[in-house]
């Protein structure tokens, strides 16, 4: 039983501090200093079990949060762990990256701080794997069924190790040449070191999960060759199809888009050998005035990435107003606020420009030198320019961070002929099917581009959909449904 006045004698919520910009930036370590036990203890006890956990619910997982939070008040670690596990697969992922709508809906904030949810989630993980709890859990028999997994982002992987402790032989293609999806290629090293990744995958391998990188299936494998050779399918290849902003200019050379920018810094930092002679990989920010378009999560990692790798200025450029300092009256409690946050990135360095659209990029000799562009207001729901704001800024480096279409159809999809929402995703039924027998859609591929946390949570319900549908029943959880509208 929690302590029902913990949060009266720890009013404040505490959370790890940032290591100090100027020494960070020399690195690509995560930014994060470490967080003492007995901190973390205080700040579990401010959780009072409040009867109706309204965390639950704003956690897609449905993790047990009260009841992790009483454990590591107690001490009680592996028990802790042992909730947390039963609930999600990854929580080094979550705990590391979410953006943590628990927080947003958690009792103790009407008033109050919220409880430091998230951290506690990392601290019970990495406890956990530093004390060697985490241990391969391989089925105790084998069904006889074979099941692939298109695409090893935290869908494919959650719906992998689910269906393999099911019992179901389980193999993960990957058209990248490694495991891990946006995990591994997208999100920067500074905030989330890849081993983590690579301790995961290797008591995923331990389980009996057998990974193939390098395979783009509807290219290197037919699509007739994955129905004839496996029971079921689950697509979890993402929502890859970048948004573009097609103005006068974009064929200049200077222009990219963040996930072409992103995976280069990510490669040098697994060791592999993209860079030229002048030590830089092919694309990079050193020495460059970056202009970032795009305000939200992205755009904040092109940001982190453009100041470790040495850029002279760069600027961050969101269409949408500022947001407010505090919670938004259009976001009440419990609801996800909409409100300022500033990351570790932003805490860096760079200018971030709000109510700006750009209208044209200008070049010399074929190559970007510089954007024009004006301030915006928002008019009976549509943006108007404000006339006579026009400005002209040099650059010499673009990053395009303006979100995901959906997924890319060509090759597998088409292929396949699953049928596709009006919103540009897979359609899925109430257990993740596609309208294709045996085929079935977990994280952003049904859902369109959303976060971590939902793409975890649907690969653990399309494996519990996958299982029902090769076995008659299944045991597995399916923590949610299917929503028409992504959440993020
Ligand atoms: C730069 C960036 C930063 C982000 N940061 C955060 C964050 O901090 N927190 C957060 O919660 N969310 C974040 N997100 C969103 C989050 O990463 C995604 O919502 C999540 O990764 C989706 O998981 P997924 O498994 O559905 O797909 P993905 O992670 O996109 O993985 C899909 C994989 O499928 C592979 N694939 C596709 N087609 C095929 C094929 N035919 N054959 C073989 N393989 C295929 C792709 O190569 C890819 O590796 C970020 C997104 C980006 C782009
Ligand atoms: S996964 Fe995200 S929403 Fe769920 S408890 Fe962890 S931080 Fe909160």
């Amino acid at each position: 039983m929690p302590d029902p006045r913990g949060f009266l004698k720890y009013t404040k919520r505490e959370t790890p501090k940032r290591r100090p910009v100027p020494l960070r930036l020399r690195d690509w370590k995560e930014v994060y200093e470490d967080f003492s036990h007995d901190t973390l203890r205080e700040q579990a006890t401010r959780c009072m079990d409040c009867g109706i956990p309204f965390c639950h619910n704003g956690c897609p997982l449905g993790n047990l949060i009260p009841e992790w939070n009483d454990l590591v008040r107690n001490d009680r670690w592996r028990d802790a762990i042992e909730r947390l596990h039963a609930t999600n697969n990854f929580p080094e992922f979550t705990g590391r990256l979410c953006p943590a709508p628990c927080e947003g809906a958690c009792v103790l904030g009407i008033n109050q701080d919220p409880v430091t949810i998230k951290q506690v989630e990392v601290e019970i993980i990495d406890n956990a794997f530093d004390e060697g709890w985490v241990v391969p859990l391989p089925p105790d028999k084998l069904t006889g069924k074979k099941v692939a997994v298109v695409g090893s982002g935290p869908a494919g992987l959650a719906a992998a190790q689910q269906l393999t402790r099911a019992g179901h032989t389980v193999i993960v293609f990957e058209r990248a040449d490694r495991i891990g999806g946006l995990l591994r290629y997208g999100i920067p090293e500074f905030k989330m070191e890849k081993r983590h990744i690579d301790r995961r995958l290797a008591q995923m391998e331990a389980e009996g999960t057998q990974f193939r990188p390098g395979v783009n299936v509807g290219v290197d494998i037919t699509v007739a060759q994955l129905r004839l050779n496996y029971d079921a399918v689950v697509l979890a290849g993402g929502a890859t199809a970048w948004r573009d902003l097609p103005i006068p200019g974009r064929d200049l050379d200077g222009i990219h888009q963040a996930m072409e920018f992103l995976p280069w810094a990510n490669r040098v930092q697994q060791g592999d050998p993209v860079v030229g002679d002048d030590g830089e990989p092919p694309i990079t920010a050193k020495g460059r005035k970056v202009v970032i378009i795009g305000g939200g999560d992205t755009g904040a990692d092109c940001l982190g990435t453009s100041h470790r790798q040495g850029a002279e200025s760069v600027h961050q450029f969101e269409i949408m107003p500022q947001p407010p300092e505090s919670r938004a009256d259009s976001t009440p409690w419990p609801v996800y606020p909409l409100m300022m946050r500033v990351s570790s990135a932003h805490e860096e360095g760079g200018e971030r420009v709000y109510s700006v659209n750009t209208e044209e990029f200008i070049g010399r000799d074929g190559k970007v030198t510089g954007l024009r562009g004006h301030e915006v207001e928002m008019v009976a729901g549509k943006f108007e320019k404000i006339d006579g704001s026009d400005f002209e800024l040099e650059t010499d480096l673009v990053l395009l961070a303006m979100g995901f279409v959906g997924p890319e159809r060509e090759g597998l999809l088409n292929e396949l002929s699953v049928d596709i929402t009006d919103r540009g995703n897979v359609a899925r039924d109430a257990n993740f099917a596609t309208t294709v027998p045996g085929v079935f859609v977990a994280g952003d591929m049904g859902r369109g581009q959303s976060l971590i946390v939902w793409a975890i949570a649907e690969g653990r319900a399309a494996a519990a959909g996958v299982d029902r549908y090769l076995m008659g029943s299944t045991a597995l959880p399916a923590p949610i449904k299917p929503t028409a509208v992504p959440q993020r």
